[in-house]
């Protein structure tokens, strides 16, 4: 997996490299034994058509399984009941007639016991399939993230399987912690050091984000994914390299909604600066002049900022004006609350115009708020 540039939202005192966790590590898919005696033998030359012989998953062939379930090249033998009891699609599947294959119940016994075992083809990879029998499984908690974060194949595995599978409670977890970044609530993005969850290896991810949204009809993540999907520059075109040497992209209508989107709300939020340091002070400032000059050199340097575009430190552009980088409020305290006051406001406002400004429905999108006072148009 090569990894890519890592930004953040908002400058930090502490190294992107003390603050970003690595995921970790990817192992191959164990490599176990063929069975003896199991469907085809390998492939006898280059270029010969037959499939890859049938391995067992290290990890999930319990001699006592009721069902095979094979993803590729590789067998699972799990407890059928097991799974049927948290999907609905699994159980389904296993009431169906299936290919039957005799079995070893106790293996290494001299008069071996044998059951039929049905064999379920999936289309889905093995790798996918050994993450979410990891928690069907090897559950023992009420919640299935109690005690750490999923990474972001888990947490895609989950999504897309659980989806798929129906298996109700592990995608509504997942989807929640994946909510829980990519948020329809302003105030919790702003509060996010990172365009993605801290512990993933790459912003990268993000692309995957936004096509998982689509695969499984959530709108409310898109905004927050496409806008950090903007934040790449020019690696958004690029894609996020696949677990199995692939590329993902975003859409070709999604690529250009995000081209359009940066210039739209590059525009938007110009317009709002504008207004946030219009020249109206407070009635207690007693230091007229001062304030005046703070505002226009702050309204001259957060439009700058905006010129310097998404791949600054400052691309955030819901992120609060007091907190952007080097850009300080050069005024009295009167005018500097007065002046926050009116920047909530219009980044509510923007925040409400997201989805419209990246062309995207999305219901029950923040409410909008009334424009604030003092506008310059
Ligand atoms: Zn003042």
């Amino acid at each position: 997996m090569s990894s890519s540039p890592t930004r953040l939202k908002r400058p930090r005192s502490e190294t992107e490299e003390e603050a970003v966790k690595q995921e970790p590590s990817r192992l191959p898919a164990p490599v176990a034994p063929v069975i003896p005696g199991v469907l085809a033998v390998g492939p006898d030359s280059e270029g010969d058509p037959r499939p890859p012989p049938l391995r067992r998953d290290a990890e999930f062939w319990y001699s006592d399984g009721s069902i095979i379930l094979v993803a590729k090249d590789v067998e699972f033998r799990v407890y059928g009941g097991l799974l049927a009891e948290q999907s609905s699609v699994f159980r389904a599947m296993f009431a169906e007639e299936n290919p039957v294959r005799l079995v070893p119940l106790k293996p290494g016994h001299r008069d071996q016991l044998t059951i039929p075992c049905p064999v379920i083809q999936l289309a889905d990879a093995p790798e996918d399939l050994r993450r979410i029998l990891r928690v069907i499984v090897s559950r023992k908690s009420t919640g299935y993230f109690d005690a750490r974060k999923p990474s972001f194949y888990e947490t895609s595995a989950y999504i897309r399987l659980g989806f798929k599978y129906k298996i109700k409670e592990l995608y509504k977890e997942s989807l929640q912690l994946l909510k829980s970044h990519y948020t329809s609530n302003l105030e919790r993005w702003t509060k996010h050091d990172y365009w993605r969850p801290p512990h993933w290896h790459t912003d990268r991810y993000s692309i995957s984000v936004v096509n998982l949204a689509r695969l499984i009809g959530e709108p409310t993540i898109l905004p927050t994914a496409l806008l950090a999907c903007m934040y790449m520059d020019e690696d958004l075109v690029q894609g996020v390299e696949c677990e199995d040497g692939t590329r993902e992209m975003l859409s070709p209508k999604d690529l250009g909604r995000c081209f359009r989107a940066m210039k739209e709300i590059s525009k938007a939020k110009a317009l709002s600066i504008r207004r946030t340091c219009a020249e109206v002070l407070s009635e207690a400032c007693k230091v007229q002049a001062m304030c005046i000059v703070g505002l226009r050199l702050a309204r001259l340097q957060h439009l700058d900022a905006i010129v310097s575009g998404f791949g600054s430190e400052t691309g955030d552009p819901f992120q609060s004006m007091d907190a952007v980088g080097e850009v300080k409020l050069a005024m009295c305290a009167h005018c500097k609350v007065l002046v926050l006051e009116r920047d909530r406001k219009e980044r509510q406002l923007l925040w409400s115009q997201l989805p419209q400004l990246l062309g995207i429905e999305v219901p029950g999108w923040g409410k909008p708020v009334s424009r604030p006072e003092s506008q310059v148009s």
